[in-house]
């Protein structure tokens, strides 16, 4: 009796060291192999099972034939934005807006006083444009830059006095609605004053040259040939409007007007909003 007794303390005490011995080799096991966990392989976060926690895709614009736009603006409607769009249809908001920060450049004026001026953003762009301009040979001179409401209004007057009610629509646009206002648009002309203002300016060394020069520096030909029933005026090739160097080169790549882009800006505006309301939920 005492032998089998004393069987079953062994039999006990070898499977209690057994379990030990288990146990023992499954904890060092566990704790050499979590010790230094193999890294997840470099696209880890793009695996599609596992959502991204990197910076969502930035917004950009596509405009038809262009490069992406990713210097997006956003105020469209404040007249303060180099991307104000001024039309007929779409006066200023405040019709007495002057802008607080218009400067001279070093460009030939044509004329004295606030005329000659522009938007201090756009400086230094028409001053490059008119050294590179002049290193080919072509003299850039401003005929006409900032407007005020009053001057715009006198302009408007002599021309409907002069031509009558449709004509002067054609040509020149009724206070409040010209983008001259803004302080970012230009009206050009030649030091030999050929074709000043007239169509035939397209002609000139100077219209040539801007007309394939001016968007690398930021400025679009507002008033295109044949798009008259866009723009809403007839062809100007002496008159330029600075919007930046992306979206000059994506208008003159894609072959739009402002009007025809706005679509594209205003749905570019659209998914902003919307991501920035996604990535604060
Ligand atoms: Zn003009």
């Amino acid at each position: 009796m005492c032998y089998i007794e004393s069987m079953k303390k062994k039999v006990m005490l070898a499977l209690i060291c057994f379990m030990v011995a288990i146990t023992g080799s499954f904890v060092i096991f566990w704790l050499t192999s979590h010790k230094n966990p193999v890294p997840p392989p470099d696209d880890y976060q793009l695996s599609e099972n596992i959502p991204s926690t990197t910076e969502p895709e930035p917004i950009t614009i596509s405009l038809p034939n262009a490069n992406p736009i990713y210097d997006i603006r956003l105020e469209y409607f404040a007249e303060d934005g180099i991307w104000a769009l001024v039309n007929k249809t779409q006066p200023l908001q405040n019709q007495a807006y002057r802008p607080n920060d218009l400067v001279h450049t070093t460009l030939p004026e044509q004329k004295s006083g606030d005329e000659m001026t522009v938007r201090e953003i756009m400086k230094t762009p028409i001053e490059d444009m008119a050294k590179d301009a002049k290193a080919s040979g072509v003299e850039l001179m401003i005929a006409s830059a900032f407007r005020s409401y009053d001057l715009q209004k006198k302009y408007y007057t002599s021309i409907l006095n002069a031509y009558g009610e449709t004509e002067a629509n054609r040509q020149s646009a009724k206070a409040g609605t010209s983008e001259h206002q803004l302080g970012l648009a230009v009206d050009f002309a030649t030091s030999s004053q050929a074709c000043r203002l007239e169509e035939c300016f397209e002609n000139t060394e100077a219209g040539k040259w801007l007309a394939n020069n001016a968007h690398k520096y930021g400025f679009i030909l507002r008033y295109p040939k044949n798009y008259e029933t866009v723009t809403g005026y007839m062809y100007e090739p002496w008159h330029f409007r600075f919007v930046g160097v992306q979206l000059a080169v994506a208008l003159f790549e894609s072959k739009l007007t402002l009007e025809e882009a706005y679509p594209y800006l205003e749905q570019a505006s659209i998914n902003l909003v919307a991501q920035s309301t996604r990535s604060s939920q």
